[in-house]
């Protein structure tokens, strides 16, 4: 049996990625190491509490002592490493943490993997770390030879952590890859995000706060199609290389709240606008010929259905 780490597997993705893993294979123990900061939340992964291929432990990945003893203790075949400072608004309120968690703790990660020779190391990136592109030249999109050239904290800590994942392949011949998606929508999203919050603020008749003209556009992939794309690249992916995982989903901020109005049947005269983000990306669009050609990968839910299926999906919990 294969052991996996998980880190950040109580936050989106990652709570969605477990259920994938444990769903679909029955030779991998999954072991989720969260710090549990606010982003977290382990009623996501209640069902598969009790499920003899899963534990969950309880830290932070920052902590070298720490993970050095857990990666003696566990022996792990394969890491992949979600945890991170993951909200854009935050990154600019309070960079510092972004840097500790998102670069110092994936190099952490990185050091005992190249100490306990792990099989894989699977870096789960972003596309913001390209920056942005114009919002009206439809045939712009990132690839992974765009340079890096990212606009928040968030995006240069995440920039900043590929490099050195990258640095690790070139200088010690670490085992790694690197992918890097478009937005995600789905389930167990925090409520912080523009998906969950909108509908969350909808369904009580609150103001829908749309930064700037609304006309920010963005790529969304089903995060379920995001847990394939990764489940390929851990299995049958280049060792060394990048993958950039989209939807060919683009749409502005304010089609995506209008979206949701419609679905929940309010009304329009709630979308209030609000002054812009600092620094706000105006357009990502995600070339992902390299994944599809190579590992043979598409994505199975439509745009269409998908946010269709997530509207209904918050509202039945909320
Ligand atoms: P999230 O904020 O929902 O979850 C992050 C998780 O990491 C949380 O459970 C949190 O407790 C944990 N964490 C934070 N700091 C930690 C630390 N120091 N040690 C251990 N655990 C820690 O984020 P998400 O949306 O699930 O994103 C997961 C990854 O995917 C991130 O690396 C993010 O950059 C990347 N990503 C996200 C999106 C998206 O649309 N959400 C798109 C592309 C890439």
């Amino acid at each position: 049996m294969n052991k996996i780490l998980i880190t950040g597997g109580a936050g989106f993705i990652g709570s969605n990625f477990i259920h994938y893993i444990l769903s679909k294979y029955d030779s991998y123990q999954v072991i989720n190491l969260d710090k549990l900061t606010y982003a977290a939340n382990l009623d996501n992964l209640k069902d598969i509490e009790s499920n003899k291929n899963y534990k969950f432990i309880h830290g932070n990945i920052v902590d070298k002592e720490f993970i050095f003893r857990l990666f003696e203790d566990e022996k792990f075949d394969i890491v992949i490493n979600f945890a991170a400072e993951s909200h854009v608004d935050n990154s600019i309120l309070n960079p510092q943490i972004f840097t500790i968690t998102n670069i110092f703790g994936t190099q952490v990660l990185l050091d005992a993997c190249k100490k306990y020779n792990i099989k894989r190391f699977h870096q789960v990136s972003t596309d913001e770390v390209y920056g942005d592109l114009p919002l009206y030249d439809k045939s712009l999109l990132f690839t992974e030879k765009t340079p890096l050239n990212p606009s928040s904290p968030y995006s240069a800590s995440k920039a900043s952590a590929d490099m050195i994942v990258k640095s690790y392949y070139r200088t010690y011949n670490l085992p790694i890859t690197i992918s890097r998606c478009s937005n995600n929508y789905g389930p167990y999203q925090h409520f912080e995000k523009l998906i969950p919050s909108m509908i969350y603020k909808a369904i009580n008749n609150d103001e829908l706060p749309i930064y700037g003209n609304g006309c920010n556009i963005r790529d969304w992939l089903h995060v379920y199609d995001h847990c394939t794309a990764i489940d390929l690249i851990i299995h049958e992916g280049k060792i060394g290389e990048i993958y950039n995982i989209g939807g060919n989903n683009e749409k502005s901020n304010i089609d995506i709240v209008k979206i949701i109005i419609k679905e929940l049947g309010k009304s329009e005269k709630l979308i209030k606008y609000v002054n812009d983000r600092p620094g706000h990306d105006l357009r990502y669009a995600i070339d992902s010929t390299k994944i599809k050609t190579t590992l043979n990968w598409k994505p199975v839910y439509s745009f269409e259905n998908g946010i269709i299926d997530t509207i209904r999906w918050y509202t039945k919990i909320l």
